[in-house]
């Protein structure tokens, strides 16, 4: 017998060996049945137990799942809602809340509530969404401005759904919101540069272009190509070759020349001519950038076309103007040349003359009117003299002669000794350095030479009893290097560079025509050389040279 029952009993009976055999009968049935429903309890408590527990790990399961929403809310700036519409209850997720900067419990949670944050301006539109979806029970979505609770302006992307009851009517919406400020203001920055690149390609003066060389079609060609080419847009889009049409035949050559290089990946620029209309050549220029796949096949071109015929034409005016200007200079340094060599005969003749004279005469007044004659008549060919080494230099073409310079330099020396009278007192110097052969044009280093030098004789200081010259010379199979050093009068620093101006003399004192440093400058460059100038007042000038050997 079951032992609940079994207890049960002997509360009231002293001994089970009492039982009637008709009460042992309806005992073990009751027994049966107390079996049965101790077994059921068993089970029960069973299921109980383990249902229990499948309960706590599916709360737990539940709670992370929520946390996951609420961080995916969060990363995507997006809120769901539900809007309980029979009692006007609204639930939103915290992320909404967080979108709309709002306290929880500053939000009465009602629709029109929802809808106060809405920008005046979009307050009607989003309503006739929502009011739409009322009506045809289709899901909404919608863009609207919104105002936040801290007054920021945000643009907010809803969607959402009804639920119906059995007789059809509207009971719930649900759905999400999200913040879209971010991507909204995005997508108006590329939609601004987009228009401004737009209007760039619409307006600018050249053509810009690509074109895909795998199927030689034309991929973009900007508007100024009806002005540029003088054809349709629309039929470079149709005949990729047009451009290439219409080049004059004689300038094809330049395009094909530029072929390889494209092949080959690289940038170039090509100007050549079209015929723009029947009457009208014109210049172009165009700028091409390849691109290479990466097999180093030719895939695409990018490039830029501009008129360049003004320029051309400018360019060719000016051309035309230089080669008048190099004949008319030509044929004034001819004029120059001519009409100095044809006064320097007369001049030597009158000096003759006057040498003549002076040694007739006894008087004593005509002797002194002679010897100014004589000093006048010297610088005035001296002053000639100069104007033909310079014109000499800007006409004469450029020689390669062996120089040995202790010959140029004893002759120079030889002649310009007694230029300050007999008994002058400037001792020259020379010092040579030349184990290598020099090459370079005689007579344009006669002319340096002879300048500098006779300068540094001329500006010696007369207070001293020991003024000098110094040269040296030093030959490298590059260059030679002449220095020419004087203690003499010296030039004060700012008119260091101006002594090379032409007609320049420091002072009234100065005794030529101020075109000598001049004419030295003009020939050392002539020579590709340079020339630079030391000098203090009182204590002495140095010029400097080198020029190129020209072996
Ligand atoms: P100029 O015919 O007057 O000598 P240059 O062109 O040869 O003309 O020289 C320009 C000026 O530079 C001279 O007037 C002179 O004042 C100054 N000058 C040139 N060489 C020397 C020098 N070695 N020492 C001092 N002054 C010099």
């Amino acid at each position: 017998m079951n032992k609940l029952l079994l207890r049960q009993v002997q509360k009231y009976l002293i001994d089970k060996e009492e039982f009637s055999p008709e009460l042992n009968k309806v005992l073990s049935v009751i027994s049966e049945s107390y079996d049965h429903y101790e077994k059921d309890r068993k089970m029960l408590e069973h299921s109980i137990e383990l249902s229990s527990n499948e309960l706590v790990e599916l709360n737990n399961k539940l709670k992370k799942e929520s946390e996951k929403l609420i961080e995916a809310q969060s990363i995507a700036n997006l809120g769901s809602w539900e809007w309980d519409v029979i009692n006007d209850k609204l639930y939103w997720s915290d992320e909404l809340y967080r979108i709309f900067e709002i306290d929880k419990n500053a939000f009465k949670a009602t629709y029109q509530d929802y809808f106060s944050f809405i920008h005046p301006d979009d307050k009607a539109y989003a309503n006739s969404s929502v009011l739409k979806c009322f009506k045809d029970h289709l899901p909404f979505s919608f863009e609207s401005r919104i105002i936040t609770g801290k007054g920021v302006l945000k643009i907010l992307y809803a969607q959402g759904k009804v639920s119906l009851n059995d007789k059809g009517e509207v009971i719930k919406l649900t759905g999400i919101g999200q913040d879209i400020t971010d991507r909204k203001q995005s997508e108006l920055a590329l939609q601004n540069a987009h228009r401004q690149m737009q209007t760039l390609f619409e307006n600018i003066e050249e053509v810009f272009f690509s074109v895909d060389m795998v199927n030689y079609q034309v991929l973009q060609m900007s508007f100024a190509c009806e002005k540029v080419y003088g054809r349709q847009r629309q039929d470079f889009f149709e005949r990729p070759n047009l451009w290439y049409e219409i080049v004059l035949e004689e300038d094809k050559k330049i395009i094909d020349e530029n072929n390889t290089a494209m092949n080959a990946g690289k940038s170039f620029s090509q100007e050549y001519r079209i015929q723009y209309n029947e009457n009208t050549i014109r210049w172009l220029e165009t700028k091409i950038t390849p691109t290479l796949n990466k097999e180093g096949k030719l895939i695409r071109i990018d490039g830029v076309t501009s008129d360049i015929s003004k320029r051309r034409e400018a360019e060719e005016i000016m051309k035309a103007n230089n080669d008048e200007l190099k004949k008319t200079n030509s044929e004034l340094d001819k004029f120059v040349y001519s009409v100095s060599h044809d006064l320097r005969a007369p001049l030597t003749s009158v000096l003759g003359i006057i040498d003549l004279t002076e040694m007739k005469t006894q008087e004593e007044l005509t002797k002194k009117h002679l010897h100014l004659i004589k000093k006048s008549v010297t610088k005035l060919d001296g002053f000639i003299s100069d104007i033909l080494d310079y014109s000499r230099n800007a006409r004469v073409e450029i020689r390669k002669d062996e120089i040995h310079f202790d010959e140029i330099l004893e002759e120079i020396t030889d002649n310009l000794k007694y230029m300050n009278g007999a008994d002058s007192k400037v001792d020259l110097q020379i010092k040579i350095n030349n184990g290598v052969q020099f090459k370079s044009d005689r007579s344009r280093l006669n002319i340096i030479l002879n300048n500098l030098i006779s300068n540094a004789i001329r500006y010696h200081n007369p207070k001293l009893e020991n003024p000098y010259v110094n040269i040296t010379v030093d030959v490298s199979s590059d260059e030679v290097l002449i220095a020419i050093n004087d203690n003499g009068i010296g030039i004060s620093k700012e008119f260091h560079q101006k002594v090379f101006e032409m007609f320049y003399r420091v002072s009234e004192n100065s005794v030529g025509s101020g075109l000598g440093l001049y004419i030295v400058k003009e020939t050392v460059e002539k020579l590709k050389g340079k020339i630079t100038v030391e000098s203090e007042v009182g204590k002495g000038t140095s010029f400097n040279i080198s020029i190129p050997n020209n072996i």
